[in-house]
């Protein structure tokens, strides 16, 4: 997996940035997720640079050189140089001093070597090194950990995570995204720290979240991670080895889930919704006299467990929203035909992105089911094609497409108000049942009748 160690492909802004700090007589690496990606042959992401320069004198050394210089992070000695369009953060090597609030050290001290550095970083695949002419520092044994594909906490694990309980849903998040295992006493000290994560600001929380629920192994980790994630989010607790007792699952809820979710494009609002599909199956579970395991109701249940998650996390209401309409709706039965699936986007509010996001859903859901039911996939693609040949035909379906608006039925006599959208509706519904044609004459006549 990992590339020829000593000579990882850098791209210039960084090449320069180092160049300016070792002009000024400074020492400087590139470190954390830069290095490991790029040992990874993974597209990387921001580059960061740890030296030996203060930050006042680093952020000189670039002005000398013209380049602009942000205090992003001056308390903690970080700045932010822009080279050539791209920001590169800047941190004086530092080691951190005592916590008390389980995320922000009281105090930062700086320190001047690379190696006591990497030591305040939170795992060993992200406290290596990386310099073009000095090739890799790799005083933690990021190096091996990355090829064996292993995340392991830098020194004593729970002192680690009591130091900062992000590290926690940190690792759960670079599992799902870079499909490492948690190295066994890591996950010992997650599932120990986790009750830490009810301190982490939420917003803190919900972005690694989303980065976990969209990550690549996203079936891996949450099998992992459930115990640990159940601090945040309760009910996977009672979903984890949870039998089903019917034929159409050949998994426990939990399982399931991660199944549904692993199916499923990579985006968050698909990826939550597979997440919390099925989150009421535990509580609405009742066996027929047969022992067949029955849920009825319980797409309601699951919206009213995610509903209180999705505020505490501070999700954005337009996604929280959205969420919920596709757990209302991920059983429902659709036919692939254009009434049907023009009543359900009607019932999704003209939305077409939420349609073929329920789609997707169903399609995660059914290859998380028994082999039997995968042909239920087949079914999802035929909303699909049903959809394209709606929006290739131009077929009205919501109340924008409709040939009268409200100032036609206003002009019919009615009052401003309530009235006008209930007609409007009704008309519609008559163009998608095909009873009346989505035409302007048509339309009135049918208005004029109710
Ligand atoms: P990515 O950017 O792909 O999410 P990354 O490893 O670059 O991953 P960043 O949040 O950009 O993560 O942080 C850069 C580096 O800073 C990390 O690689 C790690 O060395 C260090 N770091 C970040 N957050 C923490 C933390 N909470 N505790 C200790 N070290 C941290
Ligand atoms: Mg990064």
């Amino acid at each position: 997996m990992c590339r020829d160690h000593t000579s990882l492909s850098l791209r210039a802004p960084a090449r320069q940035a180092l160049g300016a700090l070792e002009n000024a007589g400074y020492e400087a690496w590139i470190v954390g997720g830069f290095v490991r990606d790029a040992l990874m042959g993974r597209a990387s992401g921001d580059i960061d640079i740890a030296t030996s320069a203060p930050w006042q004198e680093a952020a000189r050394a670039f002005a000398a050189q013209g380049l602009r210089v942000h205090e992003t992070g001056i308390a903690h000695g970080t700045i932010t140089v822009i080279v050539s369009d791209e920001p590169i953060e800047v941190t004086t090597y530092r080691a951190d001093g005592t916590y008390t609030d389980s995320r922000h050290p009281d105090t930062v001290e700086f320190v001047n070597d690379i190696a006591a550095d990497l030591k305040r970083r939170d795992f060993t695949m992200n406290a290596v090194a990386y310099h073009p002419r000095r090739g890799l520092f790799d005083p933690e044994g990021g190096v091996p950990d990355i090829e064996a594909g292993l995340i392991r906490a830098v020194g004593d694990p729970s002192r680690r995570f009591g130091e900062d309980a992000l590290r926690i849903l940190r690792a759960c998040r670079f599992s799902s995204q870079l499909g490492f295992a948690i190295e066994s006493a890591t996950m010992r000290a997650m599932e120990s720290c986790a009750p830490l994560l009810s301190r982490i600001a939420s917003e803190r929380t919900l972005k690694e979240l989303q980065g976990f629920v969209c990550g690549e192994h996203v079936y891996d980790a949450l099998m992992a991670c459930a115990d640990v994630l159940a601090s945040v989010i309760g009910e996977l607790k009672a979903m984890k080895g949870f039998d089903q007792k019917t034929p159409y699952h050949i998994y426990d809820v939990l399982e399931h889930t991660a199944y549904a979710m692993q199916n499923t494009p990579a985006y968050p609002l698909v990826r939550w919704a597979a997440l919390f599909h099925d989150m009421g199956k535990p509580r609405t579970f009742f066996t027929d006299d047969a022992g067949i395991g029955h849920f009825y109701g319980h797409a309601t249940v699951s919206v009213e467990l995610a509903e209180p998650v999705m505020k505490r996390l501070g999700m954005p209401s337009a996604l929280s929203s959205d969420i919920i309409e596709l757990v209302t709706r991920h059983d429902d039965d659709i036919e692939p035909t254009p009434k049907a699936v023009k009543r359900a986007l009607r019932r999704l509010g003209g939305r077409v992105d939420l349609f073929r996001a329920l789609c997707d859903l169903k399609r995660g859901d059914a290859l998380a089911q028994a082999p039997h039911c995968h042909n239920r996939v087949a079914l999802a693609d035929e909303l699909d094609r049903a959809l394209d040949a709606i929006l290739e035909a131009e077929e009205a379906f919501s109340l924008k497409d409709l040939a009268i608006k409200g100032g036609d039925v206003i002009a019919l006599g009615i009052a401003p108000g309530p009235e006008v959208g209930r007609l409007l509706e009704e008309a519609l519904e008559a163009v998608i049942d095909e009873r009346v044609p989505n035409e302007r004459a048509a339309l009135t006549a049918f208005v004029r009748m109710r």
